[in-house]
């Protein structure tokens, strides 16, 4: 699998992007950052998109992306929006509601179809992505309703939690997959604001490390690390390094990792 980091940060400045993966060239997971990273030659890969919810730093580009699409007028079909039932009727009602922006799944393009589809899914459901993976999500801990997402291609699994503060349904999951090889997860705030993190549904490096306690074999996992706020960055930085573990990786915008197994 083939992981582009489009943005990783937990907030938005000139030299940091807030959250969207691109796995294997047509697969996205959130639409924090897509329009500006991609050419629109690029963009028009795309099949389908995981959203984990609906904070705007994490759907915003959902929305520059379907306009291109319409403009484009090359569409190769619906592109695929895949999320929990309230974090799509949610985007469906407040975002896409022909106020605020225009309803892209209602409107169709020069080929006849929706420009995005809604693909519901449940908590544990297993659904087909695309062609050679298939996700599931799995419940996180935030300040919304959110999910996170496993993504499979029939020999590993990779997780990205997108947004969750501690959240033992998340680890009582994870702890079952045998073939887990990766899981994104964030850390937004540094130890000092720990209570902060909690209320607001997020993770400190501590709470991190707390939380691994309760995944098996967690060392033989690797674990990327995204959504650190911009203003913290070296105060969360450091704070991962002492907690002195070789499988814990810090993304920047722009990098890209291939996960083998
Ligand atoms: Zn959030
Ligand atoms: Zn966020």
């Amino acid at each position: 699998m083939k992981i582009e980091v489009l943005g990783c940060y937990g907030g938005v400045d000139p030299k940091h992007n807030p959250v969207t993966l691109l796995v294997n060239e047509k697969y996205l997971l959130d639409a924090g950052t897509i329009v500006k990273e991609l050419s629109l030659k690029r963009q028009e890969n795309i099949e389908s998109i995981c959203i984990t919810h609906c904070h705007l730093d994490h759907i915003k580009d959902l929305c520059f992306l379907a306009d291109n699409m319409i403009l484009s007028g090359n569409t190769k079909g619906s592109i695929k929006v895949f999320g929990i039932d309230p974090v799509l009727n949610m985007l469906k009602k407040y975002v896409m509601n022909n106020k605020i922006w225009p309803d892209f799944f209602e409107i169709r393009g020069t080929k006849g179809n929706h420009i995005l589809k809604l693909v519901p899914v449940e908590i544990g459901e297993k659904t087909k992505f695309g062609g050679e993976l298939n996700i599931e999500a799995v419940a996180t801990c935030h300040s919304c309703d959110s999910s996170g997402f496993v993504i499979n291609d029939g020999k590993k699994s990779i997780v990205y939690t997108g947004d969750t503060g501690p959240c033992p349904a998340l680890w009582r999951r994870l702890s079952k997959i045998k073939d887990l090889k990766a899981v994104f997860i964030e850390i937004s705030f540094p130890n000092k604001m720990r209570e902060l993190a909690k209320l607001t549904g997020h993770l400190t490096p501590e709470l991190f490390a707390e939380e691994l306690k309760a995944l098996k074999n967690s060392e033989r996992i690797d674990f990327y690390i995204f959504h650190i706020k911009p203003q913290f960055q070296k105060i969360i930085k450091r704070e991962i390094n002492k907690l002195n573990m070789k499988n814990v990786h810090i993304l920047n915008d722009g990098d890209v990792i291939e996960i083998d197994g």
